[in-house]
């Protein structure tokens, strides 16, 4: 396995990002790794430190918070990977300093999250890792009228919202992921 790598597994709402993120997670351990698992404290959707797929798969991971350097936040850890859940919540900064942590002590680095927000921009850690990720992997899902799903559609009271605060933590079901033409014609 090449080390030293930044890759960025993104993909839509209901993309089995998380549950992708534990599987690797098992098999990386199966081989001996130590693995360390982090996600932003901004997504407490499963409980603080917890870290939750639908399927029912779950793990502990370290928290982080926007203004933690995460170059001396992990200094003390032991670990030969890192996962990162929900890393379109990391900051750019964040992002730099995880791909100087996969240069600098030879380890993968694998980032888990969403790409687009629900209006179709960039999160700022997500812009940040298609610059930098080594390698992008798209987790696909689909779109009810079958093409590619590449939108997070939001949806308030059953009807959808076009603009608004980027970061709305919620139930799942205030999210869909659409296809770019199917979203344009929701009303
Ligand atoms: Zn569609």
């Amino acid at each position: 396995m090449e080390k030293g790598m930044l890759i960025f597994n993104y993909g839509t709402m209901n993309s089995s990002k998380t549950a992708n993120a534990l599987m690797l997670k098992y098999n990386l351990e199966q081989k001996h790794f130590n693995v360390l698992l982090l996600k932003p404290a901004i997504d407490t959707r499963s409980g603080e430190n917890i870290i939750k797929s639908r399927i029912g798969l779950m793990s502990e991971a370290v928290t982080f918070n926007e203004e933690d350097n995460l170059i001396d936040k992990l200094k003390y850890y032991e670990f030969d990977a890192i996962i990162l859940d929900e890393c379109q919540f990391a900051t750019e900064k964040q992002i730099e300093e995880l791909k100087l942590i996969a240069i600098d002590k030879k380890i993968n680095v694998y980032c888990y999250g969403l790409k687009t927000d629900f209006t179709s921009h960039l999160f700022a850690g997500s812009k940040r890792l298609i610059e930098l990720a080594d390698k992008l992997v798209e987790l696909e899902t689909y779109c009810e009228c079958g093409n590619l799903a590449t939108i997070n559609a939001r949806f308030v009271d059953g009807k959808i919202v076009k603009s608004g605060e980027q970061i709305v933590i919620g139930d799942e079901d205030l999210y869909k992921p659409m296809c770019y033409s199917c979203w344009l014609n929701e009303k």
